[in-house]
């Protein structure tokens, strides 16, 4: 955390930003070290911490000290990725970084795909080239248009995908904690020809539960649909050999993301997008034109796998600090957070005055505050972000607001937690 930083700040107006930056754009220019000042001093005041161990809202981040460093030294080398032809060694070190994370999938070799900036870009990326494929599969464009299976508890960037690409939602209903089995999916595709594509969760924002991705693959394979898995949030505990059986099935999907700017520790913005047959994707996604024409294709060219053509080699953070660190530090970093997020469950259980709703499948806890109307829970939240105590923010769960915390970070201690959260008493 920089110095002078207030760790769980809430937004503060426009207008008193604007006040304390005053002008910087001007004819003549206010100089380097005029503008460093600003924005060390009004700039980066004026943001949240994210890597704060008490901050818990939304996915908080957490970059260890190598990836970070590693930041500048990628913005120093000022390399362009999009191609073999220009990035080639940055491209060669990315993907030694993809094929790790597409290993523990238990994909085979040739699995591979790009880094791109987010969740967002990544699904609409993979659900481009899912729909692709269907279209190349079965013809001409369903009169209804295509529709992409999903549940209620999909992210918020599916239904963006989905309308970006002119396709529709089918709504696929959850179980009792919303989870997508095998059994809904079924009984949601059978005997449709339009659907270009299926998303499944693996680990859904608001609670981290984990859909049935077995149960899904195996319709997927029975239907020939694309199976892609939405690990944004979640996958990242694919590192852990602990958690790594909730993702059964994984091995038959066609696509899956993985933010490490969330949960991986690298610092923003970072997804990884694979495929299990990028060939698949590159049909979808490479750009051809006459001013491209004398590029060497090379090896690799990461503009082939997502809506991408200049890039910066985004995944460097990430392969420095897995390089510099180990897999095993990973490891260890994924289990330490689940580890904290079962000992603070287990506190909120035991405490008289909370609720916990479930047991965590993952680092997300959701629970009450039995007694407090929604606005004395919107009340304690903000107070305790503008005193700097904790950043716990309220979500809705099946219409109630309930309290909900997302843990990312090794350096979150549950007892520092539980005893900010004695304060609702
Ligand atoms: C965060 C998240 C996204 C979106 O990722 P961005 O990096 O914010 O674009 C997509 N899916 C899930 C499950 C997420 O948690």
């Amino acid at each position: 955390m920089l110095e002078g930083q207030d760790p769980r700040a809430t937004a503060r107006p426009a207008a008193e930003i604007l006040a304390d930056l005053g002008p910087t754009i001007t004819a003549d220019g206010i100089g380097g070290h005029e503008a460093l000042r600003r924005f060390v001093d009004v700039v980066v005041t004026s943001t949240r911490a994210q890597g704060d161990p008490l901050n818990l809202a939304y996915v908080p981040s957490a970059p260890t000290p190598a990836s970070l460093v590693f930041d500048l030294a990628v913005s120093a080398a000022e390399i362009f990725a999009g191609t073999w032809e220009a990035g080639a060694g940055a491209i060669a070190a990315e993907n030694q970084a993809l094929a790790w994370l597409a290993d523990l999938a238990g994909w085979p070799a040739g699995a591979g795909g790009a880094f791109v900036q987010g969740g967002t870009i990544g699904n609409l990326s993979a659900l481009a080239a899912g729909r692709h494929a269907a279209a190349t599969a079965r013809g001409a464009r369903p009169p209804g248009g295509w529709k992409i299976a999903a549940t209620a508890d999909a992210h918020s960037s599916v239904a963006v995908a989905a309308r970006t690409m002119d396709a529709e939602i089918l709504p696929v209903p959850g179980d009792e904690r919303g989870r997508l089995t095998g059994d809904a999916l079924e009984a949601t595709v059978a005997g449709r020809d339009d659907v270009a594509a299926v998303v499944v969760t693996a680990g859904t924002t608001n609670a981290g539960i984990v859909d049935d991705i077995a149960g899904a693959a195996a319709v997927c394979a029975r239907h020939g649909l694309w199976l892609h898995v939405d690990g944004a949030y979640g996958l990242a505990a694919l590192a852990a050999p602990g958690a790594r059986p909730l993702f059964a099935g994984i091995e038959q999907a066609d696509s899956f993301v993985v933010d490490p700017h969330k949960w991986l520790f690298a610092p923003y913005d970072c997804c990884a997008l694979v495929y299990r047959e990028p060939a698949r994707a590159a049909a979808t996604h490479a750009q051809f034109a006459g001013y491209l024409e004398q590029i060497d294709r090379g090896e690799w060219n990461p503009s082939d796998y997502a809506i991408q053509l200049t890039r910066r080699p985004r995944g460097l953070p990430f392969w420095f600090s897995l390089a510099t660190y180990g897999t095993a530090a990973y490891a260890a970093a994924v289990e330490k957070v689940l580890a904290t997020t079962r000992e603070l469950a287990a506190g909120i259980d035991a405490a008289d005055h909370l609720e916990l709703l479930f047991p965590p499948e993952l680092s997300v806890v959701l629970f009450r505050r039995p007694g407090w109307s929604e606005d004395e829970m919107r009340a304690w939240s903000r107070r305790c972000a503008r005193s700097g105590v904790i950043l716990c923010v309220p979500t809705r769960w099946q219409g109630e607001l309930v309290f909900r915390l997302c843990l990312v970070n090794p350096d979150t201690d549950a007892a520092a937690v539980l005893e900010a959260l004695e304060t609702m008493r």
